[in-house]
């Protein structure tokens, strides 16, 4: 967002910039949740705003030298440009109310968050370093689905990502998946369904195909609200739609639960 003035996507209001930023960027008027960058919501869930980021220098190869309407490393370099971030995910360790947690959140601006081999491989060593620590693992979603400018290595993070959770699970370590706005493709197909408990911000898009590649195929109108938070919750794919604004709170009463560690007197 630039200038002083912005339009709510939804409402289409025009509102004043300060007032979005100071409601933890939440439209004031209809509720509406911008999306959050990874660094956003690395500042919103730890305690104080304070954390390490870790595994950073992980570089994506161009080993398919792909090129659709522009070359992949040419993309790759804009990105970074665009968001200072080395690819589409941030790793980070800190505690929330003094539980220790590892958190990777994903970056939407950086490739519409598309997990490549950097992503999947980052989120498979926050996973690897929540079981070496025993400490919890949270993922904060966002992304249009495996990055196809790197073929069947992006596939290979879904396999790699859920064997990852798997041990975790084995291990007994909590993992909470939250699906923001939009959470698709092979993300949903893999780590983001995994969690102990996946839960949502309201209205996200969450599904596998996007809803008119549906259509298409089925030949069918589709439900309204079809892939949203609310229709999934409903439906028995989500455990929660929880609010922006409670959402730190929210996971450190999971994660109390599950460790079974009740809040200090
Ligand atoms: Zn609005």
């Amino acid at each position: 967002m630039t200038g002083i003035w912005t339009r709510c996507n939804n409402c289409r209001r025009i509102l004043y910039k300060q007032d979005i930023l100071d409601n933890l960027f939440i439209c004031p008027e209809c509720n509406f949740h911008f999306r959050l960058s990874a660094i956003d919501r690395l500042n919103m869930l730890f305690d104080l705003g304070q954390y390490e980021l870790v595994d950073q220098n992980i570089y994506p190869q161009d080993p398919l030298k792909f090129e659709d309407s522009k070359p992949y490393a040419a993309r790759l370099k804009e990105n970074r440009e665009k968001t200072g971030l080395p690819d589409a995910v941030l790793n980070a360790v800190g505690t929330m109310d003094g539980i220790r947690v590892v958190i990777s959140a994903m970056e939407f601006a950086f490739m519409g968050g598309s997990m490549g081999s950097v992503v999947g491989e980052k989120i498979t060593r926050a996973f690897e370093r929540a079981l070496a620590e025993k400490i919890p693992a949270v993922v904060i979603s966002s992304s249009g689905g495996a990055r196809m400018q790197e073929g069947v290595l992006s596939l290979m993070q879904l396999m790699k990502t859920s064997a990852a959770i798997a041990n975790l699970e084995n291990a007994g370590i909590p993992y909470i998946s939250v699906l923001t706005d939009p959470t698709t493709g092979g993300v949903t197909a893999s780590f983001a369904m995994l969690g102990d408990i996946n839960i949502a911000e309201p209205n996200s898009l969450i599904g596998f195909a996007g809803p008119r590649v549906i259509e298409q195929t089925i030949k069918e109108k589709l439900p309204k609200g079809f892939q949203l938070s609310e229709f999934l919750l409903e439906h028995g794919m989500l455990d929660d739609v929880v609010e922006r604004r409670d959402l730190r709170s929210y996971i450190i009463n999971a994660l109390r639960l599950f460790l079974n560690q009740p809040p200090p007197q």
